[in-house]
């Protein structure tokens, strides 16, 4: 079993990307670089309701220079955009985290050491970083597990020789998941 946050997915941002003046534009091409999963908490905007949006890694308050740049945004769901906000314990825009808090880019080969899935498909902490991650995310009071096992669900469903029937009962589960995230605005 995967253990990381991403699954098997490797989210990397693309190097040659055309300067555009609204980081908004840029959704199109986040979404495919972060293979649209939440950079995160890993939700598959697929298996959501809720909108996803650019977040701003340092967010904007502390880096006017970098509001569109695209090597600073990250596709992220709406929950976790929210819980965020304009976190920045450092103050510093060159300094993303003081070794206990702030924040690693989902990006970064960094991130895996901070934070991990249990066997379950809960997100844990590995450092104290990844305690600081998790509490500003809430991981612990929002429905993770219950993603987790839903996009283990879509991706079974998905994986399914398309001549064979599926059973209806997969669509049924998967379906009553994604109503219990909507509920909690996942
Ligand atoms: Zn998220």
């Amino acid at each position: 079993m995967n253990n990381r946050v991403h699954g098997s997915k490797k989210i990397r941002r693309r190097s040659n990307i055309e300067e555009k003046n609204n980081y908004r534009e840029y959704y199109p091409e986040l979404k495919e670089d972060f293979q649209g999963i939440c950079g995160y908490c890993g939700k598959y905007y697929k298996i959501s309701r809720a909108m996803f949006e650019p977040d701003h890694f340092v967010p904007k308050k502390y880096s006017k220079t970098r509001i569109n740049d695209y090597n600073n945004l990250v596709f992220s769901c709406f929950t976790c955009n929210r819980k965020k906000g304009g976190k920045w314990p450092t103050e510093d825009p060159l300094v993303c985290h003081n070794e206990d808090c702030g924040f690693i880019d989902p990006t970064s080969e960094e991130f895996d050491e901070h934070l991990s899935r249990d066997e379950n498909g809960n997100i844990v902490p590995k450092t104290n970083l990844g305690v600081y991650m998790a509490n500003v995310f809430q991981f612990q009071s929002r429905p993770i597990k219950e993603i987790h096992q839903a996009m283990v669900l879509y991706e079974k469903i998905n994986n399914i020789d398309e001549n064979a029937s599926i059973p209806k009962s997969l669509y049924m589960e998967l379906e009553e998941l994604c109503d219990l995230f909507f509920d909690k605005h996942e």
